[in-house]
């Protein structure tokens, strides 16, 4: 993986809005052929003009996952860079949480991470280079009251991350992990100003991150100087989370 090769294929899932669109951006502006899947909607404009590909895909489907890699294949070419980004909450506190709140957010966030992740590094093995970038969460490590699904699904991405970077280190895969604290996004304008103030007083450096100091780190993982890292977890959450 080389940031002299002219571009190489990008893929972001749920590309067309929040952290995802922002990772998207910084990849097209910076020249790669960047590809994103969207779920619902009409994928905004701007995507256009930045000259990605948009491909609709559930990741809770394989089918849809394996439809959206051949058309990425057919028209970017094989997926080099995976930021495996499409994430969903359903808060609720444990004893009022249904099966369904917790089974249908660890099949989108985890089993739904394992679908492309599996599907991606087939051709990087091929190929015997590959970056993969996952999102997770802060709360992964410090845990959330409410988030029980939402912080296991994404615990569960690091040991996911960890064993992926053994079994494909020696093919030139690199597999890494960034927990985002809270970030400026639909995610978190459901919050009250309530609980914004209270994730505030928690967070160092006393504000919510941009959706493109995320994607600073994702580039920075997927580029030449992050050759050697595999099985990191890089926390971007404005010091929210030391000590985890
Ligand atoms: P948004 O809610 O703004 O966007 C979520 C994205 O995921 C959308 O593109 C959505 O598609 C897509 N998505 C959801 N479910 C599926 C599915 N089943 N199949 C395919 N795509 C799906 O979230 P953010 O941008 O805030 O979050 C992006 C990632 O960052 C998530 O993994 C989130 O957990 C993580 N994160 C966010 C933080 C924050 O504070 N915002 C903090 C820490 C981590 P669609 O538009 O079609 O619904």
């Amino acid at each position: 993986m080389s940031r002299s090769d002219p571009s190489r294929s990008v893929l972001v899932t749920g590309g067309n809005r929040g952290i995802g669109l922002c990772i998207a951006r910084a990849f097209a502006e910076a020249g790669d052929k960047v590809a994103i899947t969207y779920r619902t909607g009409e994928p905004p404009a701007e995507l256009t003009e930045l000259g990605c590909l948009a491909v609709k895909c559930d990741i809770t489907e394989t089918e849809q996952v394996e439809q959206a890699f051949k058309e990425i294949e057919e028209k970017q070419g094989a997926v080099e860079v995976l930021v495996a980004n499409a994430g969903v909450t359903r808060d609720q506190l444990l004893l009022r949480m249904s099966e369904e709140d917790f089974s249908s957010v660890v099949d989108t966030n985890l089993t739904g991470t394992f679908r492309v992740v599996k599907r991606a590094t087939r051709a990087m093995l091929r190929a015997r280079r590959g970056r993969v970038v996952l999102i997770s969460s802060v709360v992964a490590m410090s845990g959330s009251p409410g988030q029980s699904n939402y912080a296991a699904s994404k615990a569960g991405l690091i040991g996911f991350a960890r064993s992926v970077a053994r079994e494909l280190g020696s093919r030139n895969i690199t597999c890494n992990v960034i927990t985002p604290g809270f970030v400026d996004t639909d995610m978190t304008k459901v919050l009250t100003d309530e609980q914004r103030e209270a994730i505030l007083g928690q967070v160092p450096l006393g504000r919510y991150a941009q959706p493109e100091e995320v994607a600073a780190s994702v580039r920075f993982l997927a580029s030449d100087e992050a050759a050697y890292i595999t099985g990191a977890v890089i926390p971007v959450d404005g010091g929210m989370g030391m000590g985890h």
